[in-house]
C-alpha cells in the first residue's frame, strides 16, 4: 500500500482503509518561535529600532540618520530626508509603532497633519497620517496603500497616542525578463483592527499618475520624512517570511 503526503495532497489506492494516523502530517514541523511579551519582539525578529539607537538605519546616500532621537522614540525631521534600513528585505512581518503630534496648528489640514509613511521594499507606501477627525482623500488617509486602496475602516487613535501597525507583506515576483508574475500583497492590522486583508498592491505608490511595477529584488524598508510631519516612531521589529 502506497500512501504519500506531499504538500497536503494525499493519495491512496482504491479500497484502502483509512485510519486517523494516515492523515497526520509529521513532516516539516513549523519551527518554534518564542512570542514577545506585550508587543516586545519575538525570538526570531530583527530589531530595527529599540528606542535607543538608529544603527540599523541610514539615509539614501549612506549617511547617518539626521532624525531626532527622543526618550525611547525617534522623530522624523522633514528636511532631513527619508531613512532606510541598512538591510534589504523581501516578504516580511513588520511591527511598528508611531504617533502624530498634538500641536499641529488647525490651519494645517489633510495631508499636512502628521504625514509620514512606511515604504515596503522602498516602493509601496502604507500611509502614516493623523486620522482622527482629519478629512482627506480616502486612498491617502491613514492606513491607505497610498493613492491605491483605502483601509477597510478608520481605526485611528487620537493625536499624541501611540498607534500600532502589524503588517504582513508578500513581495511581488518577477520572471527573468522582468515581467510581473504576481503582485505584492499586504495585510495590515491597525491598533488591533484589520484594515487590509491580502490587498493587492498595484505597483509603486505614485504621488502623481498611476501605479506601475518595475522588477526588483530585496530592498530596504523606508520611513518617510514628509513636510507634513513630524511623526514619532518606536518599537520597530521585522521578521523575514
Ligand atoms: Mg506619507
Amino acid at each position: 500500500m502506497v500512501l504519500m503526503v506531499f504538500s497536503g495532497k494525499i493519495t491512496a489506492q482504491q479500497g484502502f482503509t483509512w485510519r486517523p494516523e494516515h492523515t497526520q502530517d509529521w513532516t516539516n514541523p513549523p519551527r518554534v518561535v518564542t512570542p514577545g511579551e506585550s508587543a516586545r519582539p519575538p525570538s526570531d525578529a530583527i530589531v530595527l529600532f529599540d528606542g535607543t539607537d538608529l544603527s540599523a538605519w541610514q539615509h539614501a546616500d549612506g549617511s547617518e540618520p539626521r532624525w531626532t532621537l527622543g526618550n525611547g522614540f525617534v522623530t522624523t525631521v522633514p528636511g532631513a530626508g527619508n531613512i532606510q534600513t541598512r538591510r534589504v528585505f523581501g516578504s516580511v512581518q513588520l511591527h511598528i509603532e508611531w504617533r502624530t503630534p498634538t500641536d499641529i496648528p488647525p490651519q494645517r489640514t489633510g495631508q499636512a497633519r502628521g504625514n509620514s509613511g512606511i515604504f515596503l521594499q522602498s516602493r509601496y507606501e502604507l500611509q502614516v497620517l493623523e486620522g482622527y477627525n482629519n478629512p482627506t482623500y480616502s486612498n491617502g488617509m491613514v492606513g491607505s496603500i497610498y493613492k491605491q486602496t483605502a483601509p477597510m475602516v478608520n481605526a485611528s487613535r487620537r493625536p499624541g497616542e501611540w498607534q500600532v501597525y502589524d503588517i504582513f507583506y508578500f513581495a511581488p515576483e518577477f520572471n527573468g525578463r522582468g515581467e510581473l508574475l504576481s503582485p505584492a500583497r499586504i495585510t495590515v492590522i491597525h491598533n488591533g483592527v484589520l484594515i487590509h486583508h491580502n490587498t493587492i498592491i498595484q505597483g509603486n505608490t505614485e504621488f502623481i499618475g498611476l501605479p506601475n511595477y518595475e522588477a526588483h529584488g530585496r530592498l530596504p524598508l523606508i520611513l518617510q520624512a514628509h513636510g507634513g510631519g513630524p511623526v514619532d516612531y518606536r518599537n520597530i521589529w521585522i521578521r523575514e517570511l
